[in-house]
């Protein structure tokens, strides 16, 4: 029997995947190409907008012989209208529970607990789930219907499976999780003691994590990645909006002044910092004014990045009962104003690198060219078939909005 994954969604999509692949492969399928495969997943995110459009082109490609199974971060609604459309519907937070064998291959000791489920990892980059679920409700956001609350992994557990990986060659960790620092918020030990105690495993590794929220980004944080050497100098801190009114109405519990205060001592403990950010773009009531506020934040901040989102009503979620004001149309031109002030600041953002010289990984080597990541998350091209997997040192020589190119230095 062979099977086919398709994942519509974030890194912890991806990584869920991942395990769908482990738990498959484990119980002797094998993973064959869209076309060929007897068992089709498709691992899908409700969170941004409606999947079910982009499912039913998709299933509509397909041939009808296929076993057709759905799961992911998919919200009721959408699982009703797609009820008919698949065999079976399976929820990724029970996945220990998808086949009685599960629990025995992987000797799970507690069924309740999905983070028991290993994944299969490609090198250099692992994603390693620290917590799962969401206590915030944004007013816009389904992922607490689809997630449910936070759940957080025992550190212990966290820095065996890390330790494991390095050991395998693995350079990149991702400390993955819906809102990464508030892990173990009410125990002993805390986000920042965690990523000080995967900073401890010995190895030649990077460190990185996704998502945080402003409202719990500390001060010993910020002095936690300083201090950490392998931590890189890479964050993302979604923003949502420059607007005071409408970071209340999203139920963000923070405002422009705290965010830019945030920023400003991170960009001065951590010099030269890659910065990006999530917004929301058409929140309902969002007027002119308030999307010009947001404008503003970005071109001062000069972020490297932006997740430029398009509101989207999700239901269940408080801002699904209120108007969606802002018309479709404008929801795309705002988006555009936006990624056009982005593609300036990361710009110059990255000309400010030429001349400098920069660690990367490498990703992929391939007709004389390897392309990698910098320490900052920014990727880069240099000339020459480099070994994947490795880090390598490089002078930028040119930059764009959203790449490097460098000259190889030497090795790591
Ligand atoms: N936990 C993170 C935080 O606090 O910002 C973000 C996680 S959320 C799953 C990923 C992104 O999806 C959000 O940052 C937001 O920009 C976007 N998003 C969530 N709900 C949305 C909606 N209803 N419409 C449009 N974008 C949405
Ligand atoms: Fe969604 Fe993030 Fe808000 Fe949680 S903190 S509700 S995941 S946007």
């Amino acid at each position: 029997m062979t099977y086919h994954i398709i994942t519509y969604g974030c890194q912890m999509n991806e990584n869920d995947s991942r395990r769908i692949a482990h738990l498959l492969q484990r119980s002797g399928f094998k993973k064959a190409s869209e076309k060929k495969c007897d068992f089709l997943i498709m691992n899908a995110c409700s969170v941004r907008g409606r999947v079910v459009d982009r499912i039913r082109g998709k299933i509509n490609q397909l041939s009808k012989e296929k076993t057709l199974i759905l799961t992911g971060c998919v919200l009721e609604k959408d699982r009703n209208e797609l009820k008919k459309s698949f065999d079976y519907i399976l929820d990724i937070e029970n996945l220990t529970r998808w086949h009685k064998k599960v629990a025995e291959l992987e000797k799970i000791t507690d069924e309740s607990d999905y983070f028991q489920v290993k994944a299969e990892r490609e090198k250099p980059t692992a994603y390693i789930p620290i917590m799962t679920g969401c206590d915030n409700f944004c007013s816009y956001c389904a992922v607490p219907y689809v997630r449910g609350r936070e759940r957080s992994r025992p550190e212990k557990e966290i820095i065996e499976e890390v330790s494991g990986l390095i050991k395998r060659g693995f350079k990149e960790i991702w400390l993955l999780g819906q809102n990464v620092n508030s892990y173990n918020k009410n125990g002993k030990s805390a986000f920042p003691d965690l990523l000080e105690s995967v900073n401890n495993i010995r190895g030649d590794f990077w460190i990185r994590f996704t998502s945080s929220h402003p409202k719990d980004f500390s001060d010993k944080l910020i002095e936690k990645m300083k201090s950490c050497e392998k931590v890189t100098n890479y964050l993302n801190l979604p923003l949502q909006s420059g607007d005071d009114e409408i970071l209340k109405r999203m139920n963000r519990p923070y405002d422009t002044e705290k965010y830019k205060k945030t920023i400003k001592k991170i960009k001065k403990e951590i010099p030269g910092i890659t910065l990006s950010t999530d917004i929301i773009v058409g929140f309902p009531g969002e007027t002119k004014k308030a999307f010009l506020n947001t404008k503003k934040m970005l071109e001062e901040i000069k972020f490297d990045m932006a997740y430029i989102a398009r509101y989207s009503p999700r239901p269940h979620t408080k801002a699904a009962q209120l108007k969606d004001s802002v018309t479709d149309k404008e929801k795309k031109k705002r988006a555009k104003e936006l990624t056009e002030v982005l593609k300036k600041t990361a710009l110059k953002n990255n000309r400010g690198k030429i001349g400098k010289r920069i660690s990367f990984l490498a990703y992929k080597s391939e007709k004389g060219t390897t392309t990698g990541k910098t320490e900052g998350y920014k990727t880069i091209k240099v000339e020459g078939d480099l070994k994947e997997g490795k880090f390598y040192r490089a002078e930028v020589i040119k930059a764009s909005s959203f790449g490097l190119k460098g000259k190889f230095i030497k090795n790591g």
